[in-house]
């Protein structure tokens, strides 16, 4: 599977080059042992540009998202931001399955009501359709 680590970058909305590798996102982090690649590594291998390499990683999947690592951060670098970036991108590829405009009236009943929550459609163009 292929990626783009400047899209993977972008959509973080993180500046992963601010990282001073101090490793305090990891220590935080509950989920350390179940993980290859701790959020301080995992951080440091899409700087530089090496996102291609966590695809299959178990951190994708491990990652609670609870923050503890942005709160830890002290560069404001985001750890967390940019795993789900990345998983985004695992589930995601560039092209392929992403929700467009034109596709949400399939999911709006005939007389115009929502079937299906409406956070769930924001949440859905915020994540896919970056
Ligand atoms: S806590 Fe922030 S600055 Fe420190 S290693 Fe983790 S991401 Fe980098
Ligand atoms: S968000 Fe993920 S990487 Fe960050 S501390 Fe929580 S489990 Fe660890």
């Amino acid at each position: 599977m292929r990626v783009d680590n400047d899209d993977i970058l972008r959509s973080s909305g993180t500046d992963v080059r601010k990282c001073m590798k101090c490793g305090k996102c990891s220590g935080a982090c509950p989920s350390f042992d179940e993980m290859d690649f701790p959020p301080h590594i995992f951080v440091s291998m899409v700087e530089r540009g090496d996102a291609a390499a966590l695809l299959s990683s178990k951190s994708l999947w491990t990652c609670m998202s609870c923050f503890a690592c942005v709160e830890r951060c002290p560069r404001g670098v985001e750890p967390a931001n940019v795993i789900e970036a990345v998983r985004a991108s695992a589930m995601s590829p560039q092209g392929a399955n992403r929700m467009r405009p034109e596709d949400v009236p399939v999911f709006l009943g005939a007389a115009g009501e929502c079937l299906v929550p409406q956070q769930l459609l924001a949440s859905a163009f915020r994540k896919y359709s970056r």
